[in-house]
Formats: structure tokens, sequence, C-alpha cells
């Protein structure tokens, strides 16, 4: 198929990957597109289209009337599942009625396009009983599956599908939050932390990021308080403050506590749960 993308829809190198898939004919039974949710879920709705698109040219043309069902949504051939925001809120039951659709053919196009969207929040038993239908994929079946960050997903799942990364740096800032939060920690004030840590509930990524910078920090007072002079965090006086403030082994508990919740969000966890429970430990862990 010869396939037409504008060049603002992605960055060039996952243009070129995508073309160069699309002409060679074997396209993949499953893509898995990371980035921002407007911009995955732009392309995916994109490629479904030229999935549907009758023309014998460069698809998808946008005037047949594959294409033109595919952009009013009504394309009985493009099904799209999931989109929940939060975690493990993309359920197995989800994946079951996807496995039921999947193997009826297709109603007006040569493929079915099924879009998995947000399919960081599937869950575990939801990516195993998906991992079923890519190991035997039914014929003529696309799945697009929509992520922040595909390292959220089962590498079982990964291995089966094609992986294209829409954004060249997924690491959100952490707008000094890290800092603030570790100085937080040695303040008598609780409200302090709950206050900072507020705008991460809704942010997994973000929080995965100040939560690493923040590992960073407590990682150089820890150094600074055994003696150590050689700093990684970028943030010496905070870790200098953090390090006169608290003892070794609440710097130590502190640090393996950070290094915890960090690897929580690897797997997923509830961000609100996550961020609740680091302002009562960071609290606890610094004595108050
Ligand atoms: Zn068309």
């Amino acid at each position: 198929m010869k396939l037409l993308i504008p060049q603002e829809m992605c960055p060039s190198d996952v243009r070129r990957a995508l073309l160069s898939v699309y002409s060679s004919g074997r396209i993949p039974h499953a893509l898995i597109l990371e980035g921002s949710t407007g911009q995955t879920l732009t392309l995916a709705k994109w490629l479904a289209q030229a999935a549907v698109c009758r023309s014998e040219e460069e698809r998808p043309c946008g005037h047949c009337p594959g294409c033109i069902k595919a952009q009013a949504g009504s394309h009985p051939d493009i099904l799209t599942f999931g989109g929940g925001e939060a975690s493990r809120s993309f359920h197995k039951e989800d994946i079951e009625n996807l496995r039921r659709d999947a193997y009826i053919c297709p109603n007006e196009a040569e493929n079915r396009v099924f879009i998995l969207e947000n399919s960081q929040n599937l869950s575990a038993q939801a990516q195993n009983a998906l991992l079923k239908i890519l190991e035997e994929p039914p014929a003529s079946v696309q799945f697009l599956l929509t992520c922040d960050r595909a390292s959220s997903l089962l590498s079982t799942v990964r291995s089966r599908s094609q992986i294209y990364t829409l954004e060249e740096t997924q690491q959100p800032q952490d707008d000094g939050l890290a800092e603030k939060m570790a100085l937080a920690v040695c303040s008598p004030k609780e409200s302090t932390l709950l206050y900072l840590t507020a705008p991460l509930v809704k942010d997994r990524l973000k929080l995965r990021a100040v939560l690493e910078h923040l590992l960073q920090i407590c990682r150089d007072a820890l150094i600074l308080r055994c003696g150590g002079t050689e700093m990684i965090s970028g943030c010496a006086d905070t870790a200098q403050t953090l390090a006169q403030a608290l003892t070794r082994t609440q710097l130590y508990q502190i640090t393996q506590l950070v290094r915890e919740m960090h690897s929580r969000t690897e797997r997923n966890a509830n961000t609100t749960l996550l961020a609740t429970d680091l302002c009562a430990q960071l609290r606890q862990a610094a004595g108050h």
C-alpha cells in the first residue's frame, strides 16, 4: 500500500519507517504508538483510515466512501476500545469483547482495525488476553495501540508489535518540584508536601520524572552525610540541607522509599494512591 502521512503528524524517522513498512506490503498486525495521547491517537486514526481507504493511489485519499466514514467516526471496520484515564481501567472483559469482534470478517473494507486507546492502562490480565490474540492474529486485522510509554506494556506484548515513538523526549521536566519536595520533607508543616504533590496525582510521567530527580537528591544527601562529595543531582544546596536535617538512617530510608515509589510508577500503579503514600511515608521516614 502506498501510504500518505503528513510531515507534521510524526517525527521524520517514524514517518520514514512507516512509509517503508507499508510500501513493502508487510504491515505488522500490531503497532504500538508511544507518545502523548493527542499525537498517538491522531496517527492511529490516520492509519486506520488508510486501512479502510479504497483508493488505488495513495491512502488515505480523504474522499472515498471509506475515508469519509472513517473521518466521521462511523466506519464499521474501525473499532475503538479503551481510552480510560485511570491505570488498570482497561479490563480483560474489554479484550474479550474485542476478541469476538476480531474474528468477524470486515464489513466493507479489506481490513478491520482495532484502536486500543491508552493501552498503558490495560490490566495485566487484559494484556495476557490480548497476547493470545497477538500470538495468532486473525487475518485482515490490525491492532493500533496508543500509549504514553511502551514500557508500561508486558514485554511479551511489545515483542509481538512494532513500536513507534512519536516524541523525541518523553521525560517531562520536573519544574524544580523534586527540590521543593526534598525541602518539604524536613519542614514541620505537613501541608507543604501534600500541596506540592497534588499536581502529580493525574500526571504519571511527571510523577516519575520528579521521583527520579528526588532519588538523585536523596542519594546526594546520603553521600554528603557519609562524608562524600560527588554530587549527581545538580542540587548540592538542597542535598546539603537534607544531609544536615536528617540522620543517616533517615536518609537511607527515604532513599529506599523514593526508589520503591519510582518502581511503582513503572508498574503502572494508581498515581493518586502513590502520591498520597509518598507524602505519608516520606514524612514518617523523616521522623514527623
Ligand atoms: Zn480513501
